[in-house]
């Protein structure tokens, strides 16, 4: 059986009445990499703490390894018989202890020996890259060392699952993208599941076998990043994971109106009706003439490794465009053409908050 987590219908409302999970599925394979991403309040947190057994559902059920952790009217598995590991944002080990001492701290709660928790240790040091440290007073290291022993801590007692929450946001590049490609490796060779909170798209997408994007508590999209990236499955997700620019109107006869200028857009086969029309940066050309080309004026510009993205002025709306090329500055008018865009019919034109 390859199925590590499984959380079937799970809703979660908190004391006050605040909802934290609306109806989440998920289910993580055993060496996959979740990244759960979503704007600040979306449940994130709420969701890493229900698996972790701090927080119990309302409604559904948490299973892990087969083996049922939560469902309303059984009785719950505590945190500690879950066999996790976790990391958050916070640096939480303890200064009082040196680093091996802090890192076997899980074997000696499991009762493992002395001498096993000592070679142990070692090798989990070595694997995270803190060969030699287990000495060191806390105190003594960087940030992203720290963050090494939570995460070595984490990892000691060989967990079912990983959870991280944020737990690289604090660390400053390149040392993140180092610990970024360790939590890859990881998952690849020990087969690691892993759910890890990010609020960092990019992160998400560079990691993730799969995203489980939240808003309000509800799964906004879950998929492969490049299918989120190509087929967003609603205007957030176009917004949130690519700045498409998002225009609210409605559908007559195959044509687009706006709601708040006169852009019009033609969309065959849609049926009449209010929605919103979401445009890919990468759906908007730039410099090519053309019969529908229209010129447009840069409002901002900022230069890339691998294309320039710009904000246009197209006729009152502000458009993101993400081209290759020429740069050009704030001022510059330029010919630009919408080569794709998609209409999503709703009557809710929710648009990602921060
Ligand atoms: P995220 O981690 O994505 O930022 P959280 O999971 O922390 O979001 O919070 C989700 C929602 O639940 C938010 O609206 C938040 O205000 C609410 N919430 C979180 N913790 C509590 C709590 N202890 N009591 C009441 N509401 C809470
Ligand atoms: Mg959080």
């Amino acid at each position: 059986m390859t199925e590590v987590l499984s959380l079937e219908d799970v809703e979660l409302t908190y004391p006050n009445g605040k909802i934290g999970l609306e109806k989440l599925n998920l289910t993580a394979k055993k060496g996959e990499l979740i990244a759960v991403i979503g704007p600040s309040g979306s449940g994130k947190t709420t969701l890493l703490r229900a698996v972790a057994g701090f927080l119990n559902p309302s409604e559904g059920s948490i299973t892990i390894n087969g083996e049922v952790m939560y469902r309303r009217g059984q009785s719950t598995v505590p945190t500690e018989k879950r066999k996790l590991g976790m990391v958050f944002q916070q640096h939480a080990i303890w200064p009082h202890m040196s680093v091996a001492q802090n890192v076997s701290y899980p074997l000696r709660l499991a009762g493992v020996a002395r001498s096993q928790r000592a070679q142990r240790v070692d090798e989990i040091l070595e694997m995270v890259g803190l060969d030699g440290f287990g000495e060191r007073d806390p105190a003594t290291l960087s940030g992203g060392q720290r963050q090494r022993v939570a995460l070595a801590r984490a990892l000691v007692n060989s967990p079912r699952l990983l959870l991280l929450d944020e737990a690289l946001s604090a660390l400053d590049e390149p040392l993140r993208d180092t610990l970024r490609l360790e939590l890859r490796s990881l998952a690849s060779t020990l087969g690691l599941t892993m759910l890890h909170v990010t609020h960092d798209r990019n992160e998400a997408i560079a990691l993730a076998d799969r995203m489980l994007v939240l808003d309000k508590g509800e799964v906004m999209q879950l998929g492969t990043p490049a299918e989120l990236l190509d087929n967003p499955a609603n205007p957030f997700i176009a917004g949130f994971l690519s700045d498409a620019t998002l225009i609210r109107g409605g559908v007559k006869d195959g044509l687009f109106q706006s709601v708040e200028h006169d852009l019009r857009y033609a969309v065959s086969g849609e049926p009449d009706g209010d929605g919103t029309l979401v445009i890919l940066p990468s759906d908007i050309a730039i410099d090519e003439s053309g019969a529908e080309s229209k010129q447009v004026t840069i409002v901002s510009s900022l230069f890339g490794r691998d294309h320039n993205e710009v904000v246009l002025d197209w006729g009152g709306v502000r458009m993101r465009s993400r081209y290759s090329g020429v740069m050009h500055r704030e001022g510059d008018t330029v010919s630009a053409r919408i080569t794709q865009a998609r209409f999503y019919p709703a009557k809710d034109y929710s648009t990602p908050g921060t």
